[in-house]
């Protein structure tokens, strides 16, 4: 049986798998020798990568989990929210198979508990990298199971053990924040925490929130046979991302059937019978819904409580650690990695910064910085959306001037052989160069193509450069070498184009 603590249902063959390898039933703690090189508080991908790089390296090394190894990504965020967005995704090509001469009708029906089925065992697939016997036979860590705090400057406690430390890791992550809506929590709702228990389809589902993983998980949902309302204060999705961006995605997810309410905010949760009934505030005045189950999708909180951080001398704010260019903490033998942390919370973000935090933390010499990280990430919607680098806004307020290369995702042959047409690359460079600074893809696979334009910011190579990098025809990917064309297109000046004229009139002298 699954201890009820680790929050895993339903207690089948999947989760069972799941749970011995990210929190075993009969692990024992190692008692500890002497000082670690580093200790590592948390067993997320932040702490993972900065566990395994210091032991791979020769670090005697302490890892700390309270809950489950792999942390938000494998276990509530990443993986299985990708899974059930490849199920969505399948429903949908199915329902979309007519447009391409392809007759499924009255052929198709969605079996929730089956998709949350493969979801769960995909998620038990992947846990054997994250486990702790992997952890500590292959790398020769020491996992420790239970609630990590410090209780000096050079000193964690976990289940009344002290483990001392030379260098330490807090990469303790974050939560779903929940709003102090009154009546929300006597309600009952769902955060990433627990939407991935679900073993019965709601039927009717609020999404509170229109950042990325509520836009992704409205999606999957309604594309899953729930109807699905999504309510979000700000009169736009993805607050950070580009407007015309997220106002494709608005209308494609208002195709898909999500009631889109923007400019909305929840003011009141009600339970009347089976119902939670949401009051909201919307532009036209008020309105109630009646719903199964509500999401609440607001943000993150980083997990600071219980850290006993003062009694390290580590600063912090309602944002997280206070970090330094180099990820150190104000205690200069603690550093911090990963969504306790960063602004960016993303899983390939923990990843980077705890790469930086093994040859900071670790090793005398040149140091990484976290301004000089060129950061990538992706909505996983459809169509998805994808940035790297900086938005125009930003840059400027640096004080660069921006000129920008856009180029529509239906002036690419593939996108249109596809069918999916909607999208756009916009490439921000240095006014006057080819210099970039940042980038945008909306559009079915955005988020792998996205890793073309950001290879090329960090080795540096210009926008023009891509006009002789020979593409594969027809692929999606032709975007960028359609923007490095357009940009240059500008470069051949008036008397360049005037002497090419005088050079082929030349040629075609008798
Ligand atoms: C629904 C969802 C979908 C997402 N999808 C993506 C995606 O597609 N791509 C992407 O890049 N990112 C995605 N993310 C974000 C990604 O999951 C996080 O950025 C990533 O997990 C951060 O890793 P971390 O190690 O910093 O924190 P976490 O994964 O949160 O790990 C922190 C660990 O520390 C442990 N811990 C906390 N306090 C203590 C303590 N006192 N003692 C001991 N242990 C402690 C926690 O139990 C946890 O295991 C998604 C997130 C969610 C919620």
């Amino acid at each position: 049986m699954i201890d009820p603590e680790l929050n895993l249902h339903p207690d089948d063959e999947h989760n069972r798998e799941l749970a011995a390898n990210v929190h075993p039933a009969d692990w024992r703690n190692p008692t500890p020798e002497g000082r670690y090189n580093l200790v590592v508080l948390g067993a997320g991908t932040a702490g993972l990568v900065a566990a395994a790089g210091a032991a791979g390296l020769g670090a005697r090394v302490a890892l700390v989990e309270r809950h489950l190894m792999g942390g938000d990504c494998l276990n509530v965020g990443c993986v299985p929210s990708k899974a059930i967005i490849g199920s969505a995704h399948a429903a949908h090509a199915v329902r979309s198979a007519g447009a391409f001469g392809v007759d499924v009708t009255g052929t198709t029906s969605i079996d929730f508990a089956a998709v949350m089925q493969r979801m769960r065992g995909l998620r038990a697939g992947i846990s054997p990298h994250d486990s702790a016997r992997r952890f500590a036979e292959a790398y020769g860590i020491d996992v420790y199971f239970g609630d990590a705090r410090f209780t000096g400057a050079d000193t964690v406690e976990v289940e009344g053990v002290p483990l001392r430390f030379v260098k330490a890791v807090i990469a303790t992550g974050a939560r779903a924040a929940t709003p102090p809506i009154p009546g929300l929590h006597e309600a009952g709702f769902l955060t990433n925490h627990n939407v991935f228990n679900l073993t019965e389809q709601p039927r009717r589902l609020a999404v509170i929130g229109g950042g990325p993983i509520g836009c992704e998980l409205a999606q999957a949902f309604v594309r899953l046979g729930t109807e699905v309302t999504i309510i979000e204060t700000a009169d736009r999705f993805l607050q950070r991302e580009d407007r015309n961006a997220a106002e494709i995605l608005r209308s494609s997810m208002e195709r898909d059937g999500v009631v889109v309410r923007l400019s909305t905010a929840l003011e009141r949760v009600q339970e009347k019978g089976v119902d939670k009934v949401l009051s909201l505030r919307t532009p036209s005045g008020e309105e109630t819904i009646p719903v199964d189950q509500i999401l609440v999708a607001v943000g993150r909180t980083p997990n600071i409580e219980g850290l006993e951080l003062e009694k390290a001398g580590v600063a912090f704010d309602r944002r997280g650690v206070t970090i330094d260019d180099f990820l150190r903490t104000t205690n200069r033998r603690i550093y911090a990695s990963g969504d306790v942390c960063l602004p960016f919370k993303f899983t390939h973000t923990a990843d980077a910064t705890s790469r930086a935090v093994i040859q900071n933390a670790l090793f005398p010499g040149p140091k990484k910085r976290l301004s000089k990280f060129v950061i990538p990430w992706c909505t996983y919607t459809d169509p998805e959306i994808a940035h790297v680098g900086l938005y125009p806004q930003q840059a400027e307020s640096q004080g660069m001037a921006v000129e920008s290369w856009e180029v529509a995702m239906s002036d690419v042959d593939r996108a249109i052989t596809d069918g999916e047409t909607e999208g756009f690359l916009k490439v921000h460079c240095r006014r006057g160069s080819d210099t970039i600074l940042g980038a945008t893809l909306v559009g079915g696979h955005a988020g792998d193509m996205i890793s073309e334009i950001t290879a090329a910011m960090v080795a540096g190579m210009g926008l023009g450069s891509f006009s002789s990098v020979i593409h594969p025809y027809p692929t999606r990917a032709e975007i960028i070498r359609k923007a490095a064309d357009a940009y240059n297109r500008t470069k051949l000046t008036p008397t360049a184009a005037s002497l090419f004229k005088k050079w082929f009139r030349f040629k075609r002298r008798p």
